[in-house]
């Protein structure tokens, strides 16, 4: 068994690609273990209840944060909530299985308190402008709407120095394999 922790949190700025990289390993590399995360979001075409998401009204997301049953929770991009389940975690972590939270930033900095021995893995873009013209890809936005992005593209990068390490995402098949790596799994065990 490596010394790998059990636990790794995947955070970065908005648009680098953590989504994208999260579904690779899904399909991939089936030995990692996804937290399911609870959010107020309303399901999209294709998405599993259960799987992607549990997808659970305002209601239910205050009650379990009355009940503390959140390892950390955000509001993300200042409308739905998201949330980690302190038991889906503990569970994981007790069955020995190497658990993978994609989550946002404010999460990661809650969860660096709460879940000790996790590693918090920073992925980053390979360049500001890789970032910029991700976010502004599409040049659908007035200006002020651009402005504000690169603002926040500026404030998530300047976070990475809080982390363990960091994954440049510049090609998805290689990040994913350091990423395997640093779980302790084996990125030749590819499905
Ligand atoms: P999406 O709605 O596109 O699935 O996710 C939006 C954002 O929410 C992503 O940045 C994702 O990392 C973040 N997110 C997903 N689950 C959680 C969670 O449990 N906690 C926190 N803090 N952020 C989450």
């Amino acid at each position: 068994m490596s010394e790998a922790p059990q636990a790794t949190v995947l955070a970065g700025p908005t648009s680098v690609g953590k989504s994208t990289l999260s579904k690779h390993i899904r399909i991939h590399y089936p030995q990692v273990h996804f937290s399911v995360s609870a959010t107020t979001r309303p399901s999209r075409p294709g998405e599993v209840d259960g799987e992607d998401y549990h997808f659970i009204d305002r209601e239910r997301f205050d009650q379990l944060i009355a009940e503390d049953a959140f390892l950390e929770w955000a509001t993300v991009h200042g409308i739905h909530r998201y949330g980690t389940l302190q038991s889906t975690v503990e569970q994981a972590v007790a069955e020995g299985k190497r658990v993978l939270l994609e989550i946002d930033l404010q999460g990661a900095r809650q969860v660096r308190d709460r879940l000790p021995g996790a590693q918090f893995v920073f992925l980053a873009p390979p360049s500001f402008d890789d970032l910029v013209s991700r976010l502004i890809g599409r040049g659908t936005e007035d200006e002020g709407e651009r402005q504000r992005r690169l603002r926040t593209a500026r404030i998530e990068l300047a976070a990475e120095p809080e982390f363990d390490v960091t994954i440049v995402n510049d090609d998805i098949d290689r990040a994913a394999r350091e990423l395997i790596s640093l779980m302790g799994l084996d990125p030749e065990t590819y499905a």
